[in-house]
């Protein structure tokens, strides 16, 4: 497989996929000091350094005290609680170093004109949880009451967009779940992402007095705001109105996976897109995605669909 590169066309997928945390941090540095070079969204400019820095805190904490909210902003004792972001006009709060990463991922560099699912949009999704599992590795031993490590469902999806001069433009987002820290934690995060999910009636579920806590029949019963797709739904609904956020909805297409079953650490390999052992990761949306696509005015479903449904 030949890949497409990475960054605005600076890095390799295997660079990336060596970077030590050290090496990690100092790319992301750059992306804030240099945002010609990576070409970073305009409107995401000012708010990359102090994503940066948001992630610097979280990783030098994990550091020194890995079982507080390993991963996590949110921190009773810590003056950050959260961290507002720009996504092209509008603006978001992040709560975990996951949903940091996978906003950086989303605003840095162009697509390229090559890009396909298997030389570029999967592997992108697969940096960000590499990326993760350096900056807050998997610790064992009974020393740790939960298990830190980066989230292990990854999901990203892509859209076209039409930019002033009439200009048509490819776009990424990228998303994490919610795994990991302690049960407190991590509830208190999901709440959070299903209030903005709540808040923001893009999605217009409040349409016709429908209950956040709806839930579709079915084999899963996750809460909402726990899923990767969950700021990636956010953002991409937040743009455009009336016919043109339909046709931006219309071309979403996504992947998600069990980012953990596609990576061989040690040899720094993700499995390749178009090899049999990927079926074993991709994931199909869950129902309660599945739910939300259906409310958005365009997304085609069938866009998200990797493998037969078995329900
Ligand atoms: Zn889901």
């Amino acid at each position: 497989m030949v890949y497409a590169t990475f960054f605005n066309q600076t890095t390799t997928l295997k660079t990336a996929l060596l970077m030590d945390a050290a090496a990690i941090m100092k790319t992301f540095d750059a992306f804030a000091k240099k945002p010609d070079l990576y070409n970073v969204q305009e409107e995401a400019r000012d708010c990359m350094e102090p994503a940066v820095s948001a992630i610097n805190d979280i990783y030098e904490r994990f550091k020194t005290q890995p079982e507080r909210h390993a991963g996590y902003i949110e921190d009773s004792l810590s003056q950050l609680s959260s961290l507002r972001v720009s996504y092209q006009s509008n603006t978001f709060d992040l709560r975990t170093l996951y949903d940091i990463v996978a906003w950086i991922l989303s605003v840095v560099g162009d697509v390229p004109s090559i890009a396909t699912r298997a030389n570029y949009y999967y592997p992108l999704m697969m940096i960000g949880y590499v990326f993760c599992a350096k900056l807050i590795p998997k610790k064992n031993g009974k020393e740790f009451k939960f298990s830190p490590g980066s989230p292990t469902v990854w999901a990203i999806m892509w859209f076209k967009q039409t930019v002033t001069g009439n200009q048509q433009v490819t776009r990424v987002v990228v998303g994490a779940t919610l795994d990991r820290p302690d049960q407190v934690t991590k509830d208190n995060a999901k709440a959070f992402r299903k209030d903005l999910l709540d808040a923001s009636h893009i999605l217009g579920w409040d349409r016709n007095q429908l209950s956040v806590e709806q839930q579709r029949e079915g084999a899963e019963k996750q809460d909402f705001g726990h899923c990767a797709e969950t700021y990636m739904l956010l953002f991409i609904c937040s743009l455009g109105q009336g016919q043109e956020a339909t046709a931006i909805q219309r071309s979403v297409e996504g992947l998600a996976a069990n980012a953990s079953l596609l990576y061989t650490e040690s040899s720094a390999e993700i499995v390749d897109y178009d090899s049999k052992q990927i079926k074993g990761g991709l994931l199909n949306p869950c129902l309660n995605c599945e739910w939300l696509l259906g409310y958005g005015a365009g997304f085609q479903i069938s866009n998200f669909i990797v493998t037969k449904r078995k329900f």
